[in-house]
């Protein structure tokens, strides 16, 4: 029965619990998982209840959701111990408790979660993970709290969406990607490493007006040599923030921000743009919506199945 809830259904449910306990204290966030997945998962699933959360040697993975040994009942959520991020640790667990919300009947196991199980929240990548992601987002990082924090037509530096990560517990990345789901601009997360983009997310509207990098299933896109990215030596403490005009990322002027980390190893360059895209960009989405419209005619005339 509960293994129906949809993620988002998941984590509405656990946020109306805490928001019950602690709406409007000073310990509401960051959220403490491990606590949270012990006593509500022994409330609600007596009989298969988390009884165990902590970190360990786990090579090659971030994080996983383990059967108890034979002759133990429950389960137990792990993390890499090589883990040093808080941030990284706490998404890592909320994400594998939606593993045991959503998953553990079908997989009866468990489930072991590599880096970019974690990281990648796009359905490109495995349908379970960006689930289970979609559930520790929700949950760490509720979106009318996030608006109150940043409004959804703030241009934010990394600095005020670090802050949001500090507050939730999450890494930066996770609180961008956050971010993405639900400001009104156009902006565009791409994360790179060795001058080539490994994977990127546009915010609903930079997508709607083109301002996007597919990469799944094609050649590796080479970041512009232009780009902030791909010069680091203009950083500092790994930082950085340029204005580019129009031909570096995109074929209009955009604002980079950009973070390496050594945590992951890999390169974030924040784009953001103007809220009207430029008017080339409208037309051809206006051509779309035309085409849309003509075939969604065509398709109300025919015969229906
Ligand atoms: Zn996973």
């Amino acid at each position: 029965m509960s293994e129906s809830f949809s993620p988002q259904r998941w984590a509405n449910t656990l946020t109306t619990v805490l928001n019950a306990a602690l709406a409007g204290s000073a310990d509401r966030f960051p959220v403490p998982v491990p606590d949270l997945a012990r006593d509500y998962s022994r409330q609600r699933f007596p009989d298969d209840p988390i009884s165990l959360v902590q970190g360990d040697a786990l090579p090659g993975f971030d994080g996983a959701l383990y059967k108890a040994p034979p002759g133990k009942k429950g389960w137990g959520i792990i993390y890499n111990s090589a883990i040093t991020s808080p941030g990284r640790i706490n998404f890592t667990l909320a994400h594998e408790f939606g593993h045991y919300l959503l998953h553990r009947l079908r997989f009866p196991d468990g489930l072991e979660c590599g880096q970019q199980d974690v990281m990648r929240w796009d359905s490109e990548h495995r349908q379970i993970e960006s689930q289970a992601n979609e559930f520790a987002a929700a949950l760490l990082m509720p979106l009318d709290d996030f608006r109150r924090q940043i409004d959804a037509r703030a241009k934010p530096t990394l600095d005020e969406i670090g802050a949001c990560a500090e507050r939730y517990g999450v890494s930066l990345l996770a609180a961008t990607l956050r971010w993405l789901e639900y400001t009104d601009r156009r902006a565009v997360l791409v994360v790179s490493r060795e001058d080539f983009i490994l994977w990127s997310r546009s915010s609903d509207r930079a997508r709607r007006t083109g301002a996007l990098f597919r990469t799944a299933n094609r050649p590796p896109i080479e970041i512009p040599a232009t780009s902030l990215a791909a010069r680091p030596g203009l950083l500092e403490k790994s930082r950085g923030q340029v204005e580019h005009g129009r031909g570096v990322w995109f074929d209009e002027p955009c604002e980079e921000l950009v973070l390496t980390s050594d945590q992951y190893d890999f390169t974030i360059s924040l784009i953001h743009l103007e809220m009207l895209a430029p008017m080339r960009v409208f037309r051809e989405e206006a051509e779309a919506d035309a085409f849309d419209l003509m075939a969604r005619n065509a398709g109300r005339s025919g015969p229906r199945r």
